[in-house]
């Protein structure tokens, strides 16, 4: 149990993945794309060329756990705040 959620946080905080289209590690996005009753769907895009290199689904457990620790420390998505 204690492994998996540290395993969902390190996921979370993830900041770079795997591009196929540039065919390295890229800074990435994070887009809400699917809001459900019991999880939401966010998208991962690459910065550079905008492709979507990874998808991920919170649960509201995970939500919780997410609110508890941007309490704690914010989260660093600049990308998403100019957007608004
Ligand atoms: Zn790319």
């Amino acid at each position: 149990m204690l492994i998996m959620s540290q395993q969902q946080f390190e996921n979370f905080t993830a900041s770079s993945l795997y591009c196929d289209k540039c065919k390295t590690a890229m800074p990435v996005r994070e887009r809400l794309l699917l809001v459900l009753p019991d999880r939401e769907i966010f998208d991962y895009r690459c910065t550079d060329c905008g492709s979507s290199v990874g998808r991920r689904e919170v649960t509201a457990g995970d939500k919780l756990l997410a609110q508890a620790m941007a309490r704690r420390r914010p989260r660093r998505t600049p990308a998403q705040t100019l957007l608004h």
